[in-house]
């Protein structure tokens, strides 16, 4: 385990990721990704694409940013998307209210507490200012909105949000994508862009920003007929960490199946058991260490009113004691870091696409086609409007309409004399005559039904950051100690960098031309490097975590090993030679991730060179 101080100090020196806008001092919460970050970011991004879009057989947009606020007021994310904020009267730095709780009492999910609840905790634990140690006792806490608002057009133009989740753009266009899908379910859209949260407190590098992008699956399905293909992910095994371990005192995670989870109710929903099980074989291929990984079920109160069954991947970062238990302060290191959530899980129901069909006036529903029509008795009332007119003047039209309602609701309400329905508050009785029920048979095709979704909503940015926390390791090579990013392949910036050992021998140079030309050819990222000693070149790519070095020198231009190269595994350091125009399809196989062809391939068909290693 490695403190985060340390991850964030090397992916600002290797070109990872930095704090935005430094020439101008910097503003919290906006980070820039280097050349390193940026390419170990695509290739995340890709990685999610073919799993989730591709290998799915989903279809993928991509929508604006910005987003006018109807479409947030539909959402409910103008009314409640915010934070409990609390400001210090002291030194006037803000903070999360609940986040401060929960650092500093035994409660564990106080974001879902109310805000006089949060008020009343903050007095009794006397908590403090986290950067000038006043007391915040007494200070109010208010709900904070995330949104970032602006304005749309010239003059005042008309209020836009950036949009806080990549979600907004999948719903608002339904109406249009189910025709692509042919008015078909089940079918699923896919959308990988920025979100934008104006976080109260952003910290801990790529972690809370107040920019990130998010990969988001929103998988529209009938939920009395569509069934996951859960025979292809029941066998795989998860740890979770389900509501009632968290709630008792001595619960804890546990492993498990997919297809037992589900069994046991512990799963709620076996859509959502499904996509924890797509899941688990995405983020162990992306090299999320799964000793450090769990999926957690949300409690009771942290789930929304529309959501069914939600759960969170989270993975375990840093280890804030690493550095004070080693300075030799005393302190004991401690044994575990920090649990973040880097996916959310959520079956929705039919809440998103309701929101909108109510705001919009559009149809967000599917044509249902029966297998065979049906014949159905439908309740109807065809009220006589010459005796409601004059009764009930202006409200005639809402009272029939009323009528109507009632009769599909309650048809044996007209069984009486007299009916009563409510118009705007009122109770209006009417005579069971004049309404003039009726029990029609009409044959019917298929009905309209509003999909329910199942979102997995990935964030992009914590898993980077977990990908890279969670591949960094320290060793000794040639008696000196060396830090390495033991990132999968398929995730690593570069595939390979090209040394020449001098850069004063033309022989050398044109040879080290050749190989890194034939590697580009073969499709393969190269980074060509000849400043410096052959040592620190070695370490500048293991610190970034390029899986293959390959170094030209003396030997493979004159003496016994013409036209040979060497290559260097960056894990186990171990070197062989091998000839130059067999180089490129070598590293091209070992980098395939369809291939599983070890290092060791190469020991066995060419000769290795001795190294010393020892890994710490
Ligand atoms: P949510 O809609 O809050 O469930 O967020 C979905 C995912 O987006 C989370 O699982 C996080 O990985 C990511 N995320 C949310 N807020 C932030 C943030 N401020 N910075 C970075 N990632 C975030």
């Amino acid at each position: 385990m490695v403190a985060q101080e340390d991850v964030i100090e090397l992916a600002k020196r290797r070109g990872f990721f930095f704090g935005a806008n430094g020439a101008y001092g910097g503003v919290a919460g906006f980070y820039t990704y280097g050349p390193n970050g940026a390419a170990v970011k695509d290739n995340l991004e890709s990685a999610w694409r073919d799993r989730f879009t591709v290998r799915q057989g989903n279809m993928e947009i991509e929508a604006p940013t910005i987003m006018p606020e109807a479409v947030f007021e539909a959402s409910g994310h103008l009314d409640g998307f915010d934070d409990m904020l609390v400001e210090c009267p002291e030194c006037g730095e803000s903070h999360r209210a609940d986040h401060l709780t929960e650092d500093n009492t035994d409660i564990e999910e106080a974001e879902s507490l109310p805000v006089p609840e949060v008020e009343e905790l903050i007095r009794e634990h006397d908590l403090r200012c986290p950067s000038c140690d006043a007391a915040l006792s007494g200070e109010p806490v208010e709900e904070f909105n995330l949104m970032f608002e602006t304005s749309i057009g010239p003059g005042t133009g008309q209020p836009g949000y950036l949009r806080p989740e990549t979600a907004q753009g999948i719903f608002v266009e339904f109406p249009r994508l189910k025709e692509y899908a042919r008015n078909r379910l089940p079918f699923g859209v896919t959308q990988i862009g920025p979100a934008y949260r104006n976080e109260i407190s952003p910290r801990k590098g790529i972690i809370r920003v107040r920019e990130f992008t998010q990969a988001e699956l929103e998988t529209f399905i009938d939920p009395e007929e569509d069934e996951p293909p859960l025979h292809e992910v029941e066998d795989v095994e998860v740890t979770l960490y389900p509501a009632t371990e968290q709630e008792d005192e001595e619960g804890e995670a546990y492993t498990t199946t997919v297809g037992e989870a589900i069994e046991k109710g512990v799963i709620g929903s076996d859509w959502v058991g499904y996509y924890l099980g797509v899941a688990q074989g995405w983020y162990e291929r992306v090299g999320v260490d799964m000793d450090r990984f769990r999926f957690r079920q949300h409690l009771p109160g942290e789930l929304a009113h529309y959501a069914a069954d939600c759960w969170d991947a989270e993975s375990e970062v840093g280890a804030a004691g690493i550095a004070a238990g080693s300075s030799g302060d005393g302190e004991e290191p401690r044994d575990g870091g920090d649990w973040i959530e880097i996916t959310g899980f959520a079956y929705r129901s039919d809440y998103d696409l309701s929101k909108h069909a109510e705001h919009s006036g559009e149809s967000f529903t599917v044509f249902k086609q029966y297998d065979e029509p049906k014949t159905v008795e439908r309740a109807a009332v065809d009220p006589d409007m010459a005796t409601l007119g004059p009764e009930f003047g202006g409200d005639a039209g809402a009272v029939a309409d009323a009528l109507q309602t009632l009769a599909e609701r309650d048809p044996d309400a007209f069984d009486a004399n007299e009916v009563e329905v409510e118009v705007d508050g009122d109770e209006m009785t009417v005579d069971s005559d004049v309404a003039n029920f009726s029990v029609e048979t009409v044959t019917e095709n298929g009905e309209h039904i509003t999909p329910h979704v199942v979102e997995p909503s990935f964030g992009i940015d914590r898993i980077v950051y977990t990908v890279i926390e969670h591949a960094y390791r320290t060793d000794e090579v040639d008696d000196e100690e060396r830090t390495y990013l033991a990132l999968d392949p398929e995730m690593a910036a570069t595939d390979a960098a090209v040394f020449p050992l001098v850069s004063n021998d033309d022989r050398l140079l044109d040879l080290a031309d050749e190989v890194t030309g034939d590697l580009r050819a073969a499709g393969l990222s190269v980074e060509y490097d000849d400043s410096g000693s052959i040592g620190r070149r070695y370490r500048r790519q293991d610190e970034v975590g390029t899986p293959f070095c390959v170094t030209v020198d003396r030997d493979g231009v004159e003496g016994d090993d013409p036209d040979t190269v060497t290559v260097r595994e960056r894990d186990s350091a171990r070197q062989v030679r091998v000839p130059v125009r067999e180089v490129a399809d070598e590293l091209d196989a070992l980098l395939d991730p369809e291939d599983d062809r070890a290092f060791d391939a190469l020991t066995a068909a060419y000769d290795e060179i001795e190294t010393g290693v020892e890994t710490a």
